[in-house]
């Protein structure tokens, strides 16, 4: 390709409604527009990147053995409706009315069609299966935003396996986690592996694969002593004991004028700070009231509460509803003395005495509380948040907790698809038995934003040789002299013959312009032919990632280049 000839936008300053380095590097180089709130087109730059970043995934899918097919993305409501989520993706999901009045949906995932699909197996010998494809998904996102990182519409490759028995899922899930591993690696980064709740996939495990970064919005816990890693929302941590004196014989109250938050009671005269308070949360259980007790310095893992207290609908107490149930309002809310309520307190509190706690009249609070005398426990669970520097659970080095994108996402869904769309087949006795599925996907423009968000520097992207647009870009530091132009072409020639991903820049524009373009769009070689080094035999090969300079002869060039971007291909 000739950046004469080639339409590759740059431009210089950063776009002001970004904030992303992948938004914003990806809109300045020219590799994508946006066309509505979170919808892209990609440009050839960027359409070039998401077709190698899709051919290793198909690679690797094709390794392990699953086979690639293509899905409509118009759904019928009837299969949605059968696994009960036409109603539960509520708004998330894009919907609309046919000619003959017909509610079809977009498809956002394909479980549904992909057991339905399912269903014409007929026997055990049939299985396993590993169905793929990589198409156009739609969520209607409530906040698109971050570019690429959160969009409406983008491409997906989704993958379902279909197994007789739970140990031919875990083999499945375990060779996609392994796919997962290579794939990233390939592509250019390396996320942590995180186990994580299913949300409304439904099934009984799953696991996202992470990638650190500040554009992110999903906080994980994460140790690199042991591994050990896992969403903040289901983090444990080893908490050290605290010494507590033991206190009164009895809890005494005082009053706290205009004390509303743990915040206001640690600067209170007499209050306590926060970790020698306890924090009352009011919570609605199927419409009955609960009371959840924290140390005053943690937060409510709302996902905790969720996994393990049993109920369909789990919802913070209105205030009307905790001034009916407590006689206070939050801010003077407490455990001591309430009979009537179940009360559920965070492990961090059992043992602790002494401590202080809103006494259920609005201006005062009780001190000298021991926990586990004076409040009426019906439940120990850990409902806590981690927080970072904790001790890992697994072997006590301090956790890291940090924003991160998920860039993948593996799950052992169970039969509860197969079970909706009566996908099953005849076990070896004879007996039918729904089909045990896994669903497993990976965003490829969210991918490419992700390789982006983990490589680039103040002057642009650094793309990895694999994924990069171009591999190599000449620079023609002067098109109009006939030698220098002539050098340029018969190189470029000579990697294309190498099989080697090459672009010449051969436009009409000062050299500046043309490195600052390099760099920006981030190749990673860069081959700079001027009318000096021609008259003196050489190129300057430049590397964008470190770079690192060096002079090539021009007889060696096409050779040297060649090596170093083939030891760079994985
Ligand atoms: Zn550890």
């Amino acid at each position: 390709m000739r950046c004469s000839k080639a339409f590759h936008p740059t431009f210089r300053d950063d776009p002001s409604d970004a904030e992303a380095p992948s938004h914003k590097l990806l809109l300045r180089a020219g590799f994508m527009r946006q066309l509505m709130a979170g919808v892209y087109t990609l440009l050839p730059l960027g359409y070039r990147v998401a077709q190698k970043i899709t051919e290793i995934v198909r690679e690797e899918m094709n390794e392990l053995g699953a086979q690639e097919l293509r899905l409509p993305t118009l759904h019928p409501r009837d299969l949605w409706e059968r696994s009960g989520r036409w109603d539960s993706m509520g708004l998330e999901m894009f919907r609309f009315e046919d000619r003959r009045g017909s509610d079809v949906g977009l498809g956002m995932t394909a479980e549904e069609v992909f057991a339905h699909l399912a269903s014409e197996l007929r026997s055990y010998k049939q299985l396993p299966q590993i169905w793929y494809q990589i198409h156009t998904k739609y969520r209607d996102e409530a906040r698109p935003k971050s570019g690429l990182l959160r969009v409406r519409e983008f491409t997906m490759k989704d993958s379902y396996s279909l197994d007789i028995d739970e140990a031919g899922l875990d083999h499945s899930f375990d060779m996609h986690f392994k796919a997962y591993r290579k794939i990233f690696k390939r592509i250019g980064f390396e996320p942590v592996a995180v186990e994580a709740s299913s949300g409304s996939m439904g099934g009984n495990e799953s696991i996202e694969f992470m990638l650190k970064s500040d554009a992110g919005e999903d906080w994980i816990a994460s140790c690199e002593g042991c591994g050990y890693a896992a969403n903040v929302e289901k983090a444990t941590s080893d908490l050290p004991s605290e010494a507590d004196e033991a206190g009164p014989d009895a809890p005494e109250k005082f009053p706290t004028p205009g004390v509303r938050t743990i915040e206001d009671l640690e600067k209170f005269e007499g209050g306590a700070p926060g970790s020698r308070q306890i924090k009352t949360l009011v919570y609605k259980v199927d419409g009955k009231t609960v009371l959840l007790l924290l140390r005053g310095d943690d937060s409510l893992s709302e996902q905790k509460l969720v996994d393990t207290v049993e109920g369909e609908e789990i919802r913070p107490a209105a205030a009307d509803e905790i001034q009916e149930a407590l006689g206070a309002q939050p801010g003077s809310l407490g455990g001591v003395g309430v009979s009537d309520h179940f009360i559920i307190a965070d492990e961090a509190l059992r043992g602790r005495t002494n401590m202080t706690t809103g006494a259920n009249e609005d201006d005062f609070h009780l001190r000298g509380v021991s926990v586990e005398r004076d409040i009426d426990i019906k439940a120990w669970l850990d409902l806590r948040e981690v927080k970072d520097g904790e001790a890992c659970v697994q072997c006590g080095k301090a956790l890291a907790v940090f924003k991160t994108i998920e860039v993948g996402h593996i799950f052992k869904l169970g039969t509860r698809y197969s079970e909706a769309m009566g996908a099953s087949v005849l076990d070896q006795n004879g007996k039918a038995r729904p089909i045990i599925m896994g669903s497993y996907g990976i965003g490829i423009e969210r991918a490419l934003a992700a390789v982006v968000e983990s490589s680039h520097d103040e002057n642009g992207i650094i793309w990895p040789v694999n994924v990069a647009p171009f591999e190599v870009v000449i620079t023609v530091v002067k098109p109009k002299d006939v030698e220098c132009m002539e050098a340029g072409e018969r190189l470029y020639d000579a990697l294309k013959g190498a099989g080697i991903d090459v672009l010449i820049d051969d436009r009409d524009e000062r050299p500046g312009v043309k490195f600052n373009d390099a760099d920006l769009i981030g190749f990673p070689y860069r081959v700079t032919v001027g009318p000096k080094g021609i008259a003196a035999g050489v190129v300057e090969m430049v590397v964008r990632r470190d770079g690192e300079t060096s002079e090539v002869k021009v007889e060696h060039a096409a050779e040297t280049i060649t090596e170093a971007v083939l030891a760079n291909r994985r």
